[in-house]
């Protein structure tokens, strides 16, 4: 990860890199995410503290020490471990590791999960995970490969086969003005939710910009600069369609 407000462009970062993965555009220090294999050699030389290495290679057995730790406070909350990201499918060998870890000392499972994923990981899955927080973008799979980059069909079936499974799932939509708020896209999300058993809450998450110091710091630009967050009103219009589905909704998460 890049601070740009702390480079001073001393270029040291630049000839650290085996992999010829930093470049100067402008006189601004870029990293070519696609070449970087995280070893950290121009962390090292930053004197500026300017670069960061996010994350840790861990084993399963690392990581639920660190879970154990908080095993008092999930006894007490009758709460557990959520599975997040980015998306913790994208790993499924690990996850079900650590899942079966998880069942094996009685600990409550969420995975949250974007759904892109093949049937089979899923199935695989859902049998040891207790609850999935799926989220749910657009119902218009040429709209929805527009701004996420993939159609939906996979997102959609997957969610249809945790029906069929009968797995616990809380729906997650974010509410993106003029993406995916129109009375059309909302009344879609309200009717195949309707043809769910299993959905136990709607979430409807009011799009916000806090990711944008994020993009900035991995060197990608945000595409989104010209959305708006959504207004209290345009949620309880959101919401008050989406309620036709027969499941409690929420706004926010
Ligand atoms: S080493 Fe740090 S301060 Fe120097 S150019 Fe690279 S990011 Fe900037
Ligand atoms: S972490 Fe990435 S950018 Fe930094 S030196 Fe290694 S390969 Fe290059």
């Amino acid at each position: 990860m890049l601070f740009p407000n702390r480079c001073i462009g001393c270029k040291a970062c630049i000839e650290a890199c085996g992999q010829n993965a930093i470049k100067e555009v402008n006189d601004i220090v870029m990293t070519k995410i696609k070449e970087c294999i995280h070893c950290g050699e121009c962390v090292e030389v930053c004197y500026a503290e300017a670069r960061e290495l996010a994350g840790k290679v861990m084993t399963v057995d690392e990581v639920v020490v660190e879970i154990l730790k908080d095993r008092d406070f999930f006894w007490q909350s009758k709460g557990g471990v959520t599975f997040s990201g980015g998306e913790p499918l994208m790993q499924p060998r690990f996850l079900i590791e650590l899942l079966k870890e998880m069942r094996r000392l009685g600990i409550h499972t969420a995975i949250d999960t974007c759904g892109f994923v093949s049937k089979e990981i899923m199935e695989e899955v859902s049998q040891l995970a207790d609850l999935f927080l799926y989220d749910l973008k657009q119902m218009d799979s040429i709209k929805h490969e527009k701004y996420t980059g993939v159609p939906n069909r996979m997102i959609l079936e997957n969610l249809e086969l945790l029906s069929d499974l009968n797995k616990e799932v809380i729906i997650r939509i974010p509410i993106i003005p003029r993406i995916n708020d129109s009375k059309e896209d909302l009344e879609a999300f309200r009717d195949f939710i309707k043809t769910l058993s299993n959905v136990k809450m709607v979430n409807l998450l009011p799009y916000h910009k806090i990711g944008q110091e994020k993009y900035n710091r991995l060197g990608k630009s945000y595409r989104m600069l010209e959305v708006e967050e959504p207004t209290n009103e345009a949620m309880d219009f959101s919401a008050d369609i989406i309620r036709g589905c027969g499941v409690n909704v929420k706004i926010g998460g």
